[in-house]
């Protein structure tokens, strides 16, 4: 990255970062997704167990690589088939220690911005595991919740539908028609403006582009 670049990421990454700690929430700051794969290994204790939600940022920057290979326990919704097995897993994913996510969006006051169609990474997100990592390339810096909402509309959305084929208006014409299609992605829209719990909630933010 060139420096004018890197400078600029990690004085805005600062500035949020001092907005999460108002929210109860701790901020990180890594220049690079390495760095990031460092930093989580350090934050997850020996054998704790490791779940995810829907999220292109943990495999992207080699966050699950890494905790594989470190032999945490991974709870891995895909691995379910039966609506049993889908069962158990949810119980598992609940009661984890640690649920990697990124964010749709943050802002440069600290407030994570989601949407979610299934909304079980939403669930995760507010309530159930011990703690959660939240990685966010700085291409997730908005400057406020309107704007948030927008980019999940016309970036993330439709990226997440072509990668999932949602057949939604955002997959067929690229273009948000406020839909309320079966595979709609826009269900639920969750703004973390707080977090009760101390030291439950980490937010990395990373100086590369990351995830949608
Ligand atoms: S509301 Fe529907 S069309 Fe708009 S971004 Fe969400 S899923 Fe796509």
């Amino acid at each position: 990255m060139d420096n004018v670049r890197s400078a600029a990421y990690r004085t805005t990454a600062e500035s949020i970062i001092k907005k999460l700690a108002l929210r109860n929430m701790i901020g990180h700051y890594c220049e690079t997704a390495s760095d990031a794969v460092e930093l989580v290994r350090a934050l997850v204790a020996n054998g704790e167990s490791v779940t995810w939600g829907g999220s292109v940022t943990f495999s992207q920057s080699g966050v699950k690589d890494a905790l594989t290979a470190d032999g945490h326990p991974m709870i891995d919704r895909m691995a379910a088939h039966t609506p049993e097995e889908q069962d158990e897993m949810w119980r598992r994913q609940v009661s984890a220690d640690w649920f990697f996510m990124s964010t749709n969006a943050i802002t440069l006051n600290g407030e994570l911005v989601n949407i979610d169609g299934n909304a079980n990474r939403l669930a995760l997100l507010l309530h159930g595991p011990k703690h959660v990592c939240v990685i966010a390339g700085m291409n997730k810096v908005v400057a406020d919740v309107e704007s948030g909402i927008k980019r999940v509309h016309t970036v993330a959305c439709p990226l997440n539908a072509a990668r999932l084929h949602t057949n939604t208006p955002c997959e067929l014409t690229g273009v948000c028609a406020n839909c309320h299609a079966e595979g709609c992605m826009c269900c639920q829209e969750v703004i973390t403006r707080h977090s009760r719990h101390e030291g439950r909630i980490h937010v990395i933010l990373v100086g590369e582009d990351l995830g949608y």
